[in-house]
């Protein structure tokens, strides 16, 4: 789909019993690859899309200070605990919720989310 200028490549595919939930954006991370299940969810220019898309940005990130094994290693002894509780998700889902929160504040005063970023 597409390269952002970090080298992160956006893939399209189709993910298939992979999808966790219903109705969700839903996104699958190795290496500098994201893995989105479908064009409805990599969609950037909703709130839920751009949470998705940064969550998996942290992945990234995480991929490349650690390699693709040494973030394997890690991540794998966690994966039989809930989402939300694995220490390597905390990040990712911290930056999700802030960038809902963002993107709810600046939907509703346009004019307030610019003040954000002028103090
Ligand atoms: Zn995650």
């Amino acid at each position: 789909m597409g390269t952002f200028d970090t080298g992160v490549y956006v893939s399209v595919a189709d993910l298939g019993d992979f999808r966790p939930g219903v109705d969700v954006p839903y996104a699958v991370t190795y290496g500098q690859t994201i893995y989105f299940n479908g064009e409805f969810d990599y969609n950037p220019y909703s709130t839920s899309g751009l949470a998705v898309l940064t969550h998996e940005l942290v992945h990234t990130q995480q991929y490349l200070e650690r390699g693709a094994g040494g973030f394997l290693i890690e991540y794998i002894p966690q994966a039989s605990l809930p989402h939300d509780e694995r220490a390597l998700e905390a990040p990712a889902i911290a930056l999700q919720k802030l960038v809902v929160h963002m993107e709810a504040f600046r939907r509703e005063d346009p004019g307030a989310y610019a003040m954000l970023y002028t103090r």
